[in-house]
């Protein structure tokens, strides 16, 4: 069997006293879309985090193709293909969409300007090309501040697309967006993963988003993993739904 692109095993990360992750495994497989779901405060963020390099883990290990990547940092990472959003889109409100994207490219591509007149046309067609798949061609000249909140997590999920990414860690991706736009949202999620292969891996509260999303879902709990299993298997786990009634 291959192994899974992310092979997270028996992590362990505290902050002071709290433990926000203790011995979790999981397995994120290549070309799918995976969900990790559970109530505020039970360290999904936290994972992520330390997936991507932002801070270290205590324990534990983290592989990324095969290779362990748990003491790597952020940019290393990154430059391997694995990147992720945030819960508060990181956006730059006073460029505008094109620019958002052209600035968001790694600096060993575009190091030898910041001027947008100075970037190669293939990259600004490039640039185009995504805020047309996300749906924001006819804004790309605004800037990205005059957008509303689901636009601009649009924009953020185009400019995370211009660096090509294997896999895609989203934390929440549809929190706070106008229902109208959740859907755009996830169709454009899909189609990323159909169209460009790209692999994700979404945290995300709404249960009628992630069961139409992911393939697989895991359920966190107090820093652990709880249950993991098909939308069906998840939507039908007691554990699952004592966790979320305990929660309240
Ligand atoms: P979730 O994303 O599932 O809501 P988090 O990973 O954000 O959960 O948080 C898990 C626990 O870790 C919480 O108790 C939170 O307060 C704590 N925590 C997260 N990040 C930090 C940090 N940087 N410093 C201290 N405590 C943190
Ligand atoms: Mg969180």
């Amino acid at each position: 069997m291959t192994p899974a692109l992310i092979e997270v095993r028996n992590v362990r990360k505290a902050f002071g006293g709290v433990v926000a992750n203790r011995d979790v495994s999981l397995d994120v497989e290549r070309g799918r879309i995976t969900g990790l779901i559970g109530p505020n405060g039970s360290g999904k963020t936290t994972l992520f985090s330390s997936i991507v390099g932002q801070h270290p883990i205590d324990s534990g290990s983290i592989r990324f193709e095969g290779r362990e990547i748990s003491r790597l940092d952020v940019q290393r990472i990154a430059r391997l293909g694995l990147l992720r959003t945030f819960q508060q889109t990181r956006i730059f409100s006073k460029m505008d969409c094109v620019q958002n994207l052209l600035v968001s490219l790694p600096h060993r591509e575009t190091a030898w300007s910041h001027m947008f007149r100075r970037y190669p046309p293939e990259v600004i067609e490039k640039a185009e090309r995504l805020l047309e798949f996300v749906g924001l061609y006819a804004k790309r000249r605004l800037v990205a501040g005059s957008l509303s909140f689901g636009q601009q997590k649009l924009l953020e999920f185009a400019m995370a697309l211009m660096n090509e990414p294997k896999v895609l860690l989203l934390d929440e991706p549809t929190a706070g967006i106008n229902p109208t736009l959740v859907n755009a949202l996830i169709e454009r999620l899909k189609r990323s993963n159909r169209e460009f292969g790209i692999t994700l891996f979404v945290i995300e509260h709404n249960m009628r988003v992630i069961m139409n999303l992911a393939s697989r879902i895991y359920c966190m709990s107090r820093g652990e993993l709880l249950a993991s299993g098909s939308p069906a298997e998840i939507r039908d786990d007691r554990r699952v739904i004592d966790a979320y009634l305990g929660a309240q």
